[in-house]
């Protein structure tokens, strides 16, 4: 959808020849040479990662840019942990090294990012998942984790929201820990025999609070280029409510977990390791000295940019994080890999005479692991560009057999579209159908939260995101780990190389359709409904959670079903324009589209987190990853129970739906 009879011939045409140029052998060597050593953010292995992308970007006759952006972070100086009772004994921080990894010195050991320095000691607590539920059963318990050392595993929520949750409530520090329940000995064969995550195996991640904002610390909501104005740390809302926080394999958790005495766990707290899960305190004693220097350092984006040939300023970025906590092979060198083969590709087909219609940009960033550093200060500083952007896509992990897509529901039908035409291998068929089959018959689409590079383009600057990935079974095993190396890649992941070659395809005929399509296929019908059902579901939990509806949108659910009527009138027009090759009239029909997305969002931001802006859609507070719909009104009701505000925000919702119904609708006057 969305081309002329012609222009979908010349775009099969271009298709066809795109998609001949990725191979699995560049894959693999791409690969070899991009995780032959740690590529940590702002670090000199970081620096020669990015030297070595650009390299091979101008090999295929691009003209590849490095943007040097400057962002607040942590790197581990010391990092200790002991038991101290019932036994003394210094636990691990980091892998073993396997005897294929080279540079393993540059490997840091278990980090939290942005996690506070600190030389603590102190009783344990075990805590579950440290979601805000687990805290409240500890409670139930009479289990306090004031003055404690809490011991969370990870899973279930982003891991910044643990220590939040423990700082709250008085705790001293928190240590996270990979139960082998979640990821390792109990799901499978562990590294390096299998995939899944060995007794040394460590999770590293940054603990700032994304849900609040994201990009460097220092700078929420303007770029942090040379000489940019600075907040003081201590009212950075990333780094709020932290504790010291450090992350250990299992192996390092089983003797503390062990020793642990009190009352034993529900079912549900159960992990994998052969011990009975107490909740403590009592039995098990911790010494954690951490020191973590915090320094403002460089980092580096890579960017090219093929100007369009009809719509130079209308933007279609494809995108992935080229640093890594350790090699970096799954996340994210993979996704880096992919928009390399993109580039080669689209390198032959320019030499070949041709040009996209709008701007194509590829771009690998820098700096995601501590908070989407290098894709939000990129977004920052552009945002007047990004008001003409037509698309941003993601790859955060893309090379493995089952694949994933979450997207703002405009762009549901580009990747449902771009699936079918892309073969998966180990099938006989298409990755369209794979996905179905995978899925019981269906094609589930989850909808953005947190976690990655598209947040500041969608939630802050409301440009229309999707997030493709491919993961194997066991992916979850090298998550963070020294083992996300080649070998684990080589051997578990994509032995052939030949999933990484399918999603390369996948994301160039992904962003060649949004950048030449003569009226783009950003679908608000659909997006109307959801958001009709999102409000009438709000209505059902006031009257579940509060006894009545206290904030009537019933307004708000007319006008969404008037912008769902408008919407479908404009597919209609644009069917008609397609038809008669109007180009008059798909000019139109582009700038209504592309409002359409931006009418989402408020200039005032979510309640108690101003950096985001969309109010359909936005990362949960209590989960970090997973989205929460009709964030405004769920936050401000059943969050701060501040009814005023949720009617505050109702109002701006409900102006925002009039405004995305009226941008669609025939005229131009909005
Ligand atoms: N994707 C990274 C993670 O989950 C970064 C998330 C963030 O801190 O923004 O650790
Ligand atoms: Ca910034
Ligand atoms: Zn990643
Ligand atoms: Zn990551």
């Amino acid at each position: 959808p969305g081309f002329t009879e012609e222009n979908s011939r010349w775009q099969r045409r271009y298709e066809k020849l795109f998609s001949a140029v990725p191979s699995a052998k560049i894959a693999r060597d791409l690969d070899a040479e991009l995780s032959s050593e740690p590529g940590l953010t702002t670090t000199s292995g970081d620096r020669r990662r990015v030297e070595r992308i650009v390299a091979h970007l101008r090999s295929y006759g691009l003209e590849p840019e490095i943007t040097t952006y400057y962002a607040y972070l942590s790197m581990p100086k010391r990092v200790k942990v002991e038991m101290t009772a019932p036994d003394r004994v210094t636990l691990p921080v980091k892998e073993e090294k396997r005897p294929w990894q080279k540079h393993y010195d540059d490997v840091i050991p278990g980090h939290n990012g942005l996690s506070p320095s600190g030389n603590v000691q102190g009783e344990v607590v075990y805590a579950n998942y440290g979601r805000p539920q687990d805290f409240e059963l500890l409670e139930k318990q009479g289990v306090s984790v004031e003055g404690k050392i809490v011991l969370a595993r990870y899973g279930a929520v982003f891991r910044g929201v643990k220590p939040r949750e423990a700082a709250r409530r008085g705790a001293k520090a928190v240590l996270i820990y990979s139960d082998p329940a979640d990821d390792g000995f109990t799901k499978g064969a562990v590294y390096p025999d299998g995939p899944w995550r060995a007794p040394d195996g460590i999770q590293r991640g940054s603990v700032a609070q994304i849900q609040l904002a994201a990009g460097d610390p220092q700078t929420p909501g303007w770029p942090s280029v040379k000489g940019a104005e600075r907040v003081p740390p201590s009212e950075a809302p990333m780094l709020k409510d932290l504790v010291p926080t450090t992350p250990i394999s299992y192996g390092a958790a089983a003797p503390l977990l062990k020793a642990l005495t009190g009352p034993e766990v529900p079912q549900e707290w159960r992990g994998g390791l052969p011990l009975t899960y107490r909740f403590g305190p009592g039995g098990t004693k911790v010494h954690l000295d951490l020191e973590n220097t915090f320094e403002v350092r460089p980092l580096w984006n890579v960017t090219v940019r093929i100007p369009g040939s009809e719509h130079p300023e209308q933007e279609v970025i494809l995108g992935a994080h080229h640093d890594s906590w350790t090699y970096g092979s799954s996340d994210n060198l993979s996704g880096t890999e992919n928009v390399l083969q993109v580039g080669r590709a689209l390198g032959k087909l320019l030499k070949e005479g041709w040009r996209p219609k709008r701007t194509v940009v590829l771009a690998t960033w820098d700096g995601e692991e501590y908070g989407l550093f290098g894709s939000t200060e990129y977004a920052e500083e552009r945002d007047r560009q990004l008001r003409d952007a037509v698309a941003y896509v993601n790859m955060d992990g893309a090379g493995g057999s089952r694949f994933g897509a979450t997207t703002t529901p405009a762009l549901d039908e580009s990747v449902i579209d771009a699936t079918k035409e892309v073969r998966w291998p180990g099938t006989d068929g298409t990755l369209y159908e794979a996905w179905k089959a995978q899925n019981d018959g269906k094609t589930p689409i989850g909808r953005i939260g947190g976690g990655s590079d598209f947040q500041a383009f969608f939630q802050r600057y409301g440009v229309p995101a999707m997030d493709i990935s491919a993961a194997s079974p066991g992916t979850a095993g090298n998550y963070h780990c020294a083992c996300d190396d080649h070998y684990w890649m080589s051997r578990f992941g994509d032995p052939n190389w030949e999933y990484h070659t399918a999603m390369s395809r996948l994301a160039g005929i992904a962003t060649l359709r949004l950048a030449n399509a003569d009226v783009v296929a950003l679908g608000y019908r659909p997006y109307a409904e959801e958001t009709a059902r999102y409000l009438a579901d709000f209505t059902e939990q006031q009257r579940e959670r509060l006894g009545s509806v206290v904030v009537d949108v019933s307004r708000d659910i007319e006008q969404a079903k008037a912008w769902a009527r408008a919407a479908a009138a404009l597919r209609d027009r644009a069917d008609e324009a397609l038809r008669d090759g109007d180009t008059a009239e798909f000019r139109r029909l582009n700038d209504k589209i592309m409002q359409t997305e931006r009418d989402l969002l408020t200039q005032a931001g979510l309640p108690g987190r101003p950096w985001y802006r969309h109010q359909v859609f936005a990362p949960g507070l209590d989960t970090g990853y997973a989205t929460q719909r009709l964030p405004a009104l769920y936050d401000a009701l059943f969050g701060d129970r501040d009814v005023r505000a949720a009617k505050e925000y109702e109002a701006r919702l409900f102006r925002s739906l009039r405004a995305a119904t009226r941008t669609l609708a025939p005229g131009g006057d909005r």
